[in-house]
C-alpha cells in the first residue's frame, strides 16, 4: 500500500509567492527574485511531503500564476498577440506568462490578457486555453522537465502531473468557428509524447494525468477521444505507470470507461463521493489496476476521520489486496489552507474549534496515518495519532458550540407560507408603487461606493488598536453622510450607505452571525496572486443581534429619499466559506436564510422599504452534473425566498447577480421571485438580457448600464444605447438603471463622472417614453 499526494499549495506558507510576484509586476524586483521563491517554495513542499511520509510525491503541481496556463505555455499554445511580446522581451519565458496571463501594457503594446473562469466547482480560477482552426502543438516550455529534475537534485524521484489531454482540450475555448476543439487531440499527443519521453529518460517512473471531466457528463465523442488518447500513450510507453485521477463528482456514467482505460492506477474521489466505492471495486476486480482512494478532504478544513477511513481502506483492500490499495486526498491540496500551524489567535480560532482543523500540511500527515494504522502492525505513534482522532472528532459531535437545537427546531419547522411572499408580485408591485412612488428607469446602485485605502486605513487602524471603535465609527458615519449627500446631488431615486463598514461581503456578516469563525492565515489561491481567507461555519448558525440596521437606519435618516438596505445571501454566504460535513450543505443554507430573514425583518421594522438580498454565487454553486441541478436548485431558491418573504407586499426586495449566464436556470431565477433583480449585462451588450426578454420575466430588472471592472467612464450615449437596446426587449416598466456591480475597487472621481452620466441617461429614457 502507498500514499500519494495530487498537489499542494504553492502559495507558500506566508503567501511569499504573491508577494514576490506583486513585487515583481510593480517593476520593484527582478525576475531571478521570483524564481528563487517560487524553488524555495518547491523544495520546501517536497521535503515535507517526504518527511511526512509520502510515498508518491507530486511535481509540476508548482505553478507561478495557475497550472492550466502552464501547460498552454509548455505545449506552445500561445495566442499570436503575444508574438511581439516575445520579441520585445526576447527570451524571458516569465514575461511571456505573466502576459498570457495578466495582458501586457508596456513599450508601446497593448494586449490584453487570456479569458479567466472557474476550475469546475471551485474558486479556483484558471486560464482559458485558446484554440484557434490551424492549432498546432510544439513543445516550449521546459518547466515539467526542469522541476522533475531540481526534484531528482534533492534525491527525491517525483510523480510529475501533467493535466490529461481530453481534460486540456475540454478546458479550453474555440476562439473561431470552423472546428471542434476534441478533433485537436491529434495534434496535442504527439506533444504529450515528447515531453513523457523526455522524463522518462530523466528516471521518472509515474506519470499523474489529471482527467477531472471523467467526473462530469461526457458526449460520445468525448468518451472515445478518452480511449484513443490512453490507448496511444500505453502503446508508445508500456513501462511507464500512468496515474488516472478524477475528482470533485463520481464517476457514474463514465464508471466503465474509465475502468476500461488501460492505466496502472486510478484515483476517485470518495469525500464528495463515498457511494460509487461498491462499483468501482467490482469494476476493478477483474483487472490489475491499483485504486487510489480519495479519503482526506482536499477542499475542506475538517480532521479526517480515521475510523471511517480505515472501514473503506478494509474494504478495498479485502477485495483488491494490499498491493493493489494507495491512500491519498481527494483531489489536489490547492484548495486547502496551507497550515493550522500558521493560526495564532486563540480568540477567533479556540483551541476546542481548533483541534477539529486540519490545513494543507496536517492533511498530508493524515493520509501517512492512514496508511500505518491500515498496515498490519500499526506503531505507537499510528495508535496515538487514532487515539487523537478519535478523541477530537468525538468532541465535535457533540459539542455545545456546534449544537443550538433552538436553531434546528426552526428549521425542522419551516414551512411553505415561510418561502412564499404574502401576495403575488402584481399585487405586490402595486403597492410597491403607491408607497415609493419611483419614476420609469429608476437609477440605483448596487452597494458599495469606492473602498479607498484611506476606508481600508480606518479598519486596519481598529484592528491594531490604533483608535477607539467610537472614533471608527465616527469616520465610518462621516463617510457614509458625504455618499448619501452626493447621491442626493446628482439625483440618484434609490440611496445606498455605500458598504464602507464592510470588509467583505461575507466576512462582515459571519463576524456578527453564531457558528462562524476566522483564520488568520486560512489562505487559499484563488486566481494568480489574488488568494481568498473563507469564513469557517463549524456550528448551527443563528443571528444573536441586528448586523446592518443601525447603519442602514442612519442612512436612511440622512435623507427623505428611499435608502436600500443591502445584505448577502444565504446561498452566497454558504458558497464562499468553509462548510461544516457533519449535515448537508442545504440545512446549513436553511440556517443561514432564517438569520437573514430575521434581519430583513428587522430592516423593514426600522423603516427600510427596500432590502437587496445579493446572491451572486447562486449560480456557481451549481453541481457539475446537470442531473444533480433541480435538487439544489430547489434548496438554493427556497432559501434565498425564506431570507425574503418575511416582509409586507408593499417592502420591495431586490437581489443582485454578476454574472447573468441564466439561460439554462431562468425559470428557477424567476422563482426567486425578488420585485427587483440587478445583473450584469453591459460587457454583453445588454445581449443577457435576452434570455429574460424570451422567457418573458415578469418582475422588474436592472440591467448593468456600465462595466465597473474598468476605470474607463462610459458617456451618456453608451449608456442610452445600451438602455434603447433593453428597451426593445423590455418593456418600460420593468426597467431599472445602475452599472454592473458595486463600485467598491473604483475611484471617486471616476466614479462620480459616471454616475452622473447615467442618471442623465436615465432621465433621457424617460422623457422619450
Ligand atoms: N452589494 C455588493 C457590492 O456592491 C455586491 C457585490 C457583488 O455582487 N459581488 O459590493
Ligand atoms: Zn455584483
Amino acid at each position: 500500500m502507498l500514499t500519494q499526494n495530487l498537489g499542494y499549495p504553492r502559495i507558500g506558507s506566508q503567501r511569499e509567492l504573491k508577494k514576490v510576484c506583486e513585487g515583481y509586476w510593480a517593476g520593484k524586483t527582478g525576475h531571478k527574485n521570483v524564481l528563487t521563491v517560487g524553488k524555495n517554495i518547491r523544495h520546501d513542499n517536497w521535503l515535507m511531503q517526504k518527511e511526512a511520509g509520502i510515498d508518491l510525491i507530486p511535481s509540476n503541481d508548482f505553478s507561478y500564476y495557475d497550472h492550466v496556463l502552464d501547460h498552454s505555455l509548455m505545449f506552445g499554445a500561445i495566442p499570436k498577440r503575444y508574438n511581439e511580446v516575445i520579441l520585445k522581451q526576447g527570451k524571458e519565458e516569465l514575461d511571456l506568462y505573466f502576459a498570457m496571463a495578466r495582458g501586457y501594457q508596456k513599450d508601446g503594446l497593448d494586449v490584453v490578457a487570456m479569458e479567466m473562469t472557474k476550475w469546475f466547482d471551485t474558486n479556483y480560477h484558471y486560464i482559458v486555453p485558446e484554440f484557434y482552426k490551424d492549432q498546432s502543438f510544439r513543445l516550449f516550455s521546459a518547466k515539467i522537465t526542469n522541476e522533475f529534475y531540481e526534484a531528482k537534485q534533492l534525491g527525491i524521484i517525483t510523480k510529475p502531473v501533467l493535466i490529461g489531454p481530453v481534460t486540456y482540450l475540454l478546458l479550453g475555448k474555440e476562439k473561431e468557428s470552423g472546428f471542434e476543439k476534441i478533433d485537436l487531440l491529434k495534434n496535442l499527443l504527439p506533444v504529450y509524447e515528447e515531453i513523457l519521453t523526455k522524463l522518462q529518460d530523466l528516471g521518472a517512473e509515474r506519470i499523474q494525468f489529471d482527467e477531472p471531466f471523467l467526473s462530469l457528463d461526457l458526449t460520445e465523442k468525448e468518451q472515445q477521444a478518452y480511449r484513443d488518447a490512453y490507448k496511444q500513450l500505453r502503446k508508445i510507453f508500456p513501462r511507464l505507470k500512468f496515474i488516472l485521477t478524477t475528482y470533485f463528482e463520481k464517476l457514474g456514467s463514465n464508471a466503465e470507461l474509465v475502468a476500461s482505460l488501460p492505466v496502472d492506477a486510478l484515483h476517485i474521489d470518495l469525500v464528495r463521493a463515498p457511494q460509487q466505492l461498491n462499483e468501482v471495486l467490482e469494476l476493478l476486480l477483474p483487472t490489475k489496476t491499483i485504486l487510489s482512494l480519495g479519503l482526506v478532504d482536499g477542499r475542506n478544513i475538517w480532521k479526517n476521520d480515521f475510523e471511517t477511513s480505515l472501514n473503506i481502506i478494509k474494504k478495498a483492500k479485502d477485495r483488491l489486496g494490499d498491493d493493489r490499495v494507495w491512500i491519498a486526498p481527494s483531489c489536489s491540496l490547492i484548495h486547502s489552507p496551507v497550515d493550522l500551524r500558521n493560526e495564532h489567535n486563540a480568540e477567533t480560532l479556540t483551541p476546542e474549534i481548533k483541534q477539529w482543523l486540519a490545513f494543507a500540511r496536517q492533511k498530508v500527515t493524515e493520509v501517512a496515518s492512514l496508511k500505518s494504522l491500515a498496515s498490519d502492525s500499526p506503531g505507537v505513534r499510528a495508535q496515538y495519532q487514532l487515539a487523537e482522532n478519535q478523541y477530537a472528532n468525538g468532541l465535535r459531535k457533540t459539542s455545545s458550540l456546534i449544537h443550538n437545537n433552538a436553531v434546528k427546531e426552526r428549521v425542522k419547522k419551516i414551512t411553505e407560507s415561510d418561502w412564499q411572499r404574502l401576495s403575488a408580485f402584481t399585487l405586490r408591485k402595486q403597492k410597491q408603487q403607491a408607497l415609493l412612488n419611483l419614476p420609469l428607469y429608476t437609477t440605483t446602485t448596487i452597494g458599495s461606493f469606492p473602498q479607498t485605502a484611506e476606508v481600508r486605513s480606518w479598519r486596519a487602524q481598529l484592528k491594531k488598536g490604533a483608535i477607539t471603535q467610537a472614533q471608527y465609527d465616527l469616520y465610518i458615519a462621516r463617510e457614509t453622510e458625504k455618499t448619501v449627500k452626493w447621491q442626493e446631488e446628482i439625483d440618484i431615486d434609490v440611496l445606498v450607505h455605500g458598504e464602507f463598514e464592510r470588509n467583505d461581503m461575507v466576512e462582515y456578516f459571519g463576524e456578527q452571525l453564531q457558528g462562524f469563525t476566522f483564520t488568520q492565515n486560512g489562505w487559499v489561491q484563488s486566481y494568480g496572486s489574488r488568494c481568498v481567507k473563507p469564513p469557517i461555519i463549524y456550528g448551527d448558525v443563528s443571528r444573536p443581534d441586528a448586523m446592518t440596521v443601525r447603519w442602514s437606519a442612519y442612512a436612511q435618516s440622512l435623507t427623505d429619499k428611499w435608502m436600500k438596505g443591502m445584505l448577502t445571501g444565504p446561498v452566497t454566504i454558504l458558497q464562499w466559506s468553509f462548510v461544516r460535513n457533519d449535515q448537508p450543505r442545504s440545512e446549513t443554507c436553511s440556517q443561514i436564510a432564517l438569520a437573514i430573514r430575521d434581519e430583513v425583518v428587522d430592516l423593514e421594522a426600522a423603516g427600510i422599504k427596500i432590502i437587496q438580498i445579493d446572491e451572486p454565487a447562486i449560480r456557481e454553486g451549481l453541481p457539475l452534473r446537470q442531473a444533480d441541478w433541480a435538487a439544489y436548485l430547489d434548496w438554493a431558491v427556497k432559501a434565498f425566498r425564506i431570507s425574503a418573504s418575511g416582509v409586507q407586499d408593499d417592502t420591495q426586495i431586490h437581489t443582485h447577480m454578476c454574472y447573468s449566464e441564466f439561460n439554462d436556470i431562468i425559470q428557477n431565477i424567476a422563482d426567486m421571485d425578488a420585485d427587483v433583480i440587478t445583473i450584469e449585462t453591459s460587457r454583453s451588450q445588454m445581449e443577457l438580457l435576452d434570455v429574460f426578454a424570451d422567457f418573458k420575466y415578469p418582475n422588474e430588472i436592472g440591467p448593468g448600464v456600465y462595466d465597473i471592472h474598468s476605470p474607463r467612464v462610459p458617456n451618456r450615449d453608451e449608456m442610452t444605447y445600451l438602455l434603447k437596446k433593453a428597451r426593445a426587449v423590455i418593456p418600460d416598466a420593468q426597467l431599472w438603471v445602475n452599472p454592473d456591480c458595486g463600485l467598491k475597487t473604483r475611484g471617486w472621481d471616476e466614479t462620480k463622472l459616471a454616475l452622473t452620466e447615467m442618471v442623465a441617461a436615465a432621465k433621457e429614457m424617460r422623457a422619450t417614453v
